[in-house]
């Protein structure tokens, strides 16, 4: 059985591993040069520019995320750095820090603040709670038995609790809880005041188990990876191949046309690309679905976010900077006016735990600033004009670059501009939908989405993808691959061998 998957990136190359451990004939067809999509890194200048993990679900030996990763090749021998601290936040003087080890946090955050402790207590006990909480993942509910949906909700009881306590409430409200205004700007700056709060107890939970960690080599590296294992299971890998056009006979799709002409016949096709890019692009609005309709016209409550990446080239050692930095510093600047909106604090990572990615002597410093709707709109009418698109990616880069400098003083002079990328570049490399890095992000009104990635009207092709379980990330788009196989294998009759 031919099976075409439309795009290369972690939920493609998911869904092309297990199409080849499961006998099917694969073939990715990727639009750009390298497989990975959003999972990647760039080089310039000597430095290596990791534009992706922050944070990889799955990093913690034997953990059921950690199984996945090693199936399809992505962590195979490799290295995980486990930082001290997630985030650290700086306020008039003082630092709050998301530590690994929750006790510490516990303790330094009491230290900070002891009108806060019982707060705080039950703040970290409930992130306690999740520790031991593990994201089903080894069937879609789809195809599990009514026994198995039983187990499954049962080994959520703990999940279903903070949900239950925090879902309703947005992450500002909860930061109001806390009076010191470091832990209230701290816990409230991890995420814009509309998304829920639930969030950031599961983030934490994993983080202080170690998994949710950083492999060692980066987010290309991984990706690599994984293309190596796909490959040398038979899989065949089109790249700089972008799928233009779907021949649908009937409710079957018949050939997928790319742009350089080449046609590809297949007997099922999985679209592992943007969700928007598939229903409104490839599909012409042809076979809309009413789930994800309704999220794209409600921009409220299922927001998207993008980012600007600024990347700057520190000709220095981190240990040169006077003081000892955390992998990520959230520190207060003059305002940067962005999109007529005011920056106020920006988020450094450096990377001295990978000396791959600066020329020796010199270290890699990654700013990441949150971008939303109404920036993508400013982003896409300035792209028009190459010129002024050109000079405003280059105002900010030295807008970052001068605050950097402010801070740190002893960088003073040895800073220069990588890279600024625009939420505009992931809509251009990627097909992202208003260049959004990750699906529907959870506010208190949205509603959950599990999607089976069927398109009604269509009998063999589906989605796969981030999109199909928001808020999407790496292991969604790892498990939506894996699901899609399955779900094939049921379909045709054949048994899951992993
Ligand atoms: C800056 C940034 C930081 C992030 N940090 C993290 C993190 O720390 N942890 C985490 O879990 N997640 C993170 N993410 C999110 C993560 O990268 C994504 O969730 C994940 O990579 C999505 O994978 P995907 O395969 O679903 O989609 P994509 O990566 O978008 O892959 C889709 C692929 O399809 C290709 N394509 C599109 N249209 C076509 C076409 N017509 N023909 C052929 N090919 C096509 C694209 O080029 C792309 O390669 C981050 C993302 C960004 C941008």
């Amino acid at each position: 059985m031919k099976v075409i998957i439309i795009g290369g990136g972690i939920g493609g190359l998911s869904a092309g591993i297990y199409a080849q451990h499961h006998g099917f004939q694969s073939v990715i067809l990727e639009k750009h040069h390298t497989p990975g999509g959003q999972c990647t890194g760039w080089d310039r200048r000597g430095y290596h520019i990791d534009g992706c993990i922050h944070w990889l679900t799955g990093t913690r030996e034997g953990s059921a995320f950690h199984k996945l990763w090693m199936e399809v090749g992505a962590l195979d021998g490799v290295e995980i750095i486990h930082p001290e601290s997630f985030l650290c936040f700086e306020d008039q003087g003082e630092q709050l820090s998301i530590f690994r080890d929750l006790d510490a946090l516990q303790a330094s955050w009491t230290e900070l603040s002891l009108g806060d402790a019982e707060n705080i207590r039950e703040f970290c006990d409930d992130v306690r709670l999740l520790q031991s909480f593990s994201f089903p993942v080894e069937k879609p509910r789809d195809l599990m038995s009514l026994p198995e949906k039983v187990r499954t909700l049962l080994s959520m009881k703990d999940a279903g609790a903070i949900l239950k306590k925090y879902g309703r409430m947005n992450l500002s409200e909860f930061a109001r809880r806390f009076s010191h205004p470091a832990i209230r700007e701290g816990l409230g700056g991890m995420a814009p005041d509309t998304f829920n709060a639930a969030m950031i107890f599961f983030a934490i939970a994993a983080f202080t188990t170690g998994e949710a960690s950083i492999p060692k080599g980066g987010s290309r590296a991984l990706a690599l990876r994984m293309a190596e294992r796909y490959t040398s299971l038979g899989g065949v890998l089109e790249t700089s191949c972008e799928v233009q056009e779907l021949v649908i006979q009937g409710k079957r799709v018949h050939s997928v046309v790319c742009a350089d002409g080449r046609t590809f016949e297949a007997d099922h096709v999985i679209a592992a690309c943007d969700a928007h890019f598939v229903y409104h692009q490839l599909l012409k609005g042809r076979y809309r679905d009413r789930a994800f309709e309704k999220r794209f016209a409600n921009p409220v409550d299922y927001p998207l976010a993008s980012e600007i990446l600024v990347a700057l080239g520190y000709a220095g050692t981190m240990d040169s900077v006077g003081e000892k930095l955390p992998w990520s510093l959230n520190f207060p600047v003059d305002p940067i006016s962005i999109n007529g909106r005011a920056i106020n604090r920006l988020t450094m990572k450096h990377f001295s735990h990978e000396p791959g990615f600066a020329p020796e002597g010199h270290s890699l410093l990654i700013y990441d600033l949150n971008q939303f709707h109404e920036d993508f709109d400013r982003w896409h009418d300035l792209s028009r004009d190459p010129e002024a698109y050109k000079q405003e990616k280059a105002r900010i880069g030295q807008a970052v670059l001068s605050a950097t400098e402010q801070r740190f003083p002893a960088m003073k002079g040895k800073l220069s501009v990588l890279d600024v990328v625009t939420p505009k570049t992931y809509q251009r490399y990627c097909n992202a939908y208003r260049g959004a890095f990750m699906a529907f992000f959870p506010t208190v009104k949205g509603k959950m989405m599990e999607h089976s990635g069927r398109i009604p009207g269509l009998e063999n092709m589906v989605l796969a993808g981030q999109w199909v379980q928001p808020p999407g990330g790496l292991p969604t788009a790892l498990l939506s691959g894996r699901a899609a196989i399955m779900r094939l294998c049921r379909k045709t009759g054949q048994s899951w061998r992993l």
